[in-house]
């Protein structure tokens, strides 16, 4: 079904039963696309609408930790109040131009998420079918990524090249996920205990994916099954909340709050 369909669609239930499932101000990880002017609102989130909604984080108290946070701390930071982690997935170069100096701007931290087939020393556009979507986009270097790291940012592992792993063979996963890690670490020169699987639904992982995550080291993995934090959370089978450009103000704070998840049986498939 056309994204545009599904999101009228998503909209009417959740305006009608979206009260249901209301959490406000509980733990949530959201998850981040690209920030850029672009016809393709999906995947690409004007710049103006994203920082309003950091901007609403902000001006409500919002506090911002990073998913590594999660793996130390799930216990205290689900009795907590107000609090968010912002994930950005795919290590698109606007992390680096448009949505760092945003964060920065309202003190808000952040973890990245970076499929690390597609980093150069030099910004360079997605060579390879797995990121096909950001064709016209350059990719951020490894000097960007140096940089967000030392500014406090949590730089993850989003696979090697974005492959949706549960339909992997297993040592094709296995690389999958060993090797984001391994390069990350010998590139910034700082664990790597944080990953996401792309495409993130439930057919996109699997347990035997999430044992293949704690073999490899990691502490958490996040999907994109959206609900709140709960203490009864796998770490390694994190549940995100995905914000698309289709999301306006109102929009980001029900999804916020939780009134989307109502449709998670139903549509994260
Ligand atoms: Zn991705």
């Amino acid at each position: 079904m056309k994204a545009i369909y599904k999101f009228h669609i998503k909209r009417i239930f959740t305006n009608t039963f979206g009260f249901l499932s209301r959490k406000t101000g509980a733990p949530r990880i959201l998850a981040f696309h690209s920030v850029e002017n672009n016809d393709d609102t999906f995947l690409h989130q004007p710049p103006q609408l994203f920082e309003d909604q950091i901007r609403y984080l902000a001006e409500n108290k919002y506090k911002s930790c990073r998913v590594a946070d999660i793996a130390i701390g799930l216990s205290e930071i689900v009795l907590q109040n107000k609090i968010v982690i912002l994930t950005f997935d795919d290590g698109i170069e606007n992390f680096r131009t448009i949505v760092c100096p945003i964060l920065k701007k309202y003190g808000m931290t952040a973890t990245f998420f970076i499929p690390t087939a597609y980093i150069g020393d030099e910004r360079q556009k997605p060579h390879h079918k797995g990121l096909s979507v950001y064709n016209e986009y350059q990719m951020l270097s490894w000097q960007d990524l140096r940089e967000m790291a030392s500014e406090g940012f949590e730089i993850g592992a989003h696979s090697h090249t974005h492959l949706k792993l549960s339909q992997q063979a297993s040592a094709c996963a296995k690389d999958e996920i060993e090797r984001p890690k391994l390069i990350l670490e010998n590139k910034l020169g700082c664990p790597v205990k944080s990953f996401a699987y792309p495409f993130g639904r439930s057919d996109a992982y699997a347990p035997w994916t999430r044992d293949l995550l704690a073999e490899a080291g990691y502490t958490a993995g996040c999907t994109m099954m959206s609900r709140v934090l709960s203490k009864k959370d796998d770490l390694l089978q994190l549940p995100r909340t995905d914000i698309s450009g289709f999301d306006t103000l109102k929009q980001f704070v029900m999804k916020l709050n939780g009134d989307y998840d109502c449709l998670r049986w139903i549509w994260n498939k």
